[in-house]
């Protein structure tokens, strides 16, 4: 390896979705020196244990589902397919492994230097760096970017709470377990669950309230919650694990724990995972050395223009905790980047972080844009706000035996005269590739009427969308 540039224009910690984002784009596009820091492997969560390997594992799910459901097409097929985990999992390490090296590769093209090691803040313009094998190196930088993201919320304090593992862990599961148990109410929790549900695992959810998905639209909440349990979730609502054992011979875990005002217990656990949360990774980072400060969660502190509170620092992605999603990271660190290195029409560039679009790959999948049902009337005033509903069942289902079928739910909610569309929310087929489009033109200001005047796609789940009475 090239001895490491003792100073540098940009130096970026962490290499994941917001990081690559504003590195390649300072140095790539407008030509600054810049240098990226990254202590795991490359790609950050996204690349490694989230989205993509996630999504991998929901097309995996959504396969399986369809085999199923062939069958009413005509199709003479075993119903439920076994399924080759290690082989599918062996393959997915692999399409992760590849894109570690492409985006090591797009960052040799954009000429960013890049050193895999774990950065620390020892003043407002100085890291050290500590290298895998173990020596240091301090590196002066004009501008310090923090991307560290962030990492699973540790499980509550109950005996045998470290049997579980955490959604890091559910990338390392070895071969299809028969039973799971996971513990989490967002989407997380609900994604892998629908995923090992619809793989035939046997899948409890744990819930502390009577539905998940909580930050979503009430319609949201009820409908997936619902067609969960039609879908044969065990879901354990206003429920609390509190005690775990593990049998030494075979690994596999006994749960205890409460729901409602009952007790219960399920044995021969193959897997169970805690995905209650995360937390931003500022542990160790050198903040207080640098002067940075975080808010009571931990969260480093930031304007709209990313801006810490310190001059020529500055952070974004999870470790900001605002809108905790891939392409919100990117989007900041290209702003900033433009902001800090690009042509003089950019000084004031930055991320508008309202409306922004945002899906669940639940079974069935969830689309959500700008405000829910009762946030729009706390905002606007009931008597400001309409709601246009619409619940059916997609033509694709037609063919199926009514146990077969599953709901599709759209909502539209609109404030003022205009009736400008403010909340978009929809469960159903392919909703998070309708979502997109959508996402255009309800971040240009659409209202009810613009949607009407675009003429329906026949036939299709989406034309709903735009024939609401
Ligand atoms: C299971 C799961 C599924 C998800 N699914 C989706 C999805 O479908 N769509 C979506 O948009 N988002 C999804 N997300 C969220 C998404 O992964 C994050 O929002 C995104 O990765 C945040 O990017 P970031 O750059 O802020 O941080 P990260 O991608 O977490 O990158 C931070 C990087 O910094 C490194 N680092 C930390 N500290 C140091 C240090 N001191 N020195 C050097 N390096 C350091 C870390 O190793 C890491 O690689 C998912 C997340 C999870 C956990």
């Amino acid at each position: 390896m090239a001895p490491i540039s003792k100073e540098t224009d940009f130096l970026v910690i962490g290499g994941g979705s917001g990081g690559l984002g504003a590195a390649r784009a300072a140095s790539g596009r407008y030509g600054a020196r810049a240098m990226i820091i990254e202590g795991k492997r490359l790609g950050g969560t996204c690349v490694n244990v989230g989205c993509v390997p996630k999504k991998v594992t929901f097309n995996a799910a959504a396969i399986a589902e369809t085999i199923h459901h062939s069958k009413a097409y005509g199709f003479n097929v075993q119903e439920t397919a076994p399924f080759d985990w290690a082989t599918f999992k062996a393959k997915r390490d692999a399409y992760v492994k590849r894109l570690n090296g492409i985006y090591e590769r797009n960052l040799a093209n954009d000429k960013v230097e890049y050193v895999h090691g774990w950065a620390k803040l020892i003043s407002p313009n100085q890291v050290e760096v500590t290298l895998e094998d173990g020596s240091k190196t301090v590196v002066s930088a004009k501008k310090i970017l923090i991307a560290v993201g962030g990492y699973p919320s540790p499980p509550p304090a109950i005996p045998g709470a470290e049997y579980g593992t955490n959604s890091d862990g559910f990338f390392d599961i070895d071969k299809l377990p028969k039973k799971v148990a996971l513990v989490g109410a967002g989407y997380i929790a609900v994604e892998f669950a629908g995923m090992f549900n619809a793989l035939g695992v046997e899948t409890h959810l744990f819930i502390r309230h009577d539905h998940f998905l909580r930050a979503f639209d009430p319609m949201i909440q009820e409908g997936v919650t619902k067609e969960y349990e039609r879908l044969g979730v065990k879901l354990h609502k206003r429920s609390a694990l509190t005690r775990v054992d593990k049998d030494a011979t075979t690994g596999q875990l006994t749960i205890h724990y409460k729901e409602g005002d009952g007790e219960g217990v399920i044995g021969d656990v193959d897997h169970l995972i805690w995905a209650i949360g995360r937390k931003p990774a500022t542990q160790g980072l050198g903040l207080e050395a640098a002067g940075v400060k975080t808010d009571e969660k931990g969260y480093i502190v930031v304007d709209e223009y990313q801006n810490t509170s310190v001059e020529n620092i500055y952070a974004l992605g999870d470790v900001t905790g605002r809108v905790e999603l891939t392409p919100v990271a990117i989007a900041a660190g290209r702003k900033l980047a433009a902001r800090l290195y690009g042509p003089e029409q950019f000084r004031t560039a930055k991320l508008d972080y309202e409306n922004v679009p945002s899906v669940v790959f639940a079974h069935p999948e969830v689309g959500a844009i700008g405000l829910t049902e009762p946030q729009a009337i706390e905002k606007y005033g009931k008597e400001n706000v309409k709601v246009y509903k619409s619940n059916f069942i997609a033509m694709y289902y037609a063919m199926m035996e009514p146990e077969q079928k599953a709901p599709t739910s759209y909502k539209l909610v609109c404030v003022g005269p205009e009736e400008r569309v403010v909340g978009l929310h929809i469960m159903g087929l392919g909703s998070a590739e309708i979502l997109q489009g959508f996402g255009v033109a309800i971040k240009m200001g659409a209202t009810k009427a613009d949607f009407d005047n675009c003429v329906a796609i026949h036939p299709t789940s989406a034309e709903e969308l735009v024939t609401m009475r």
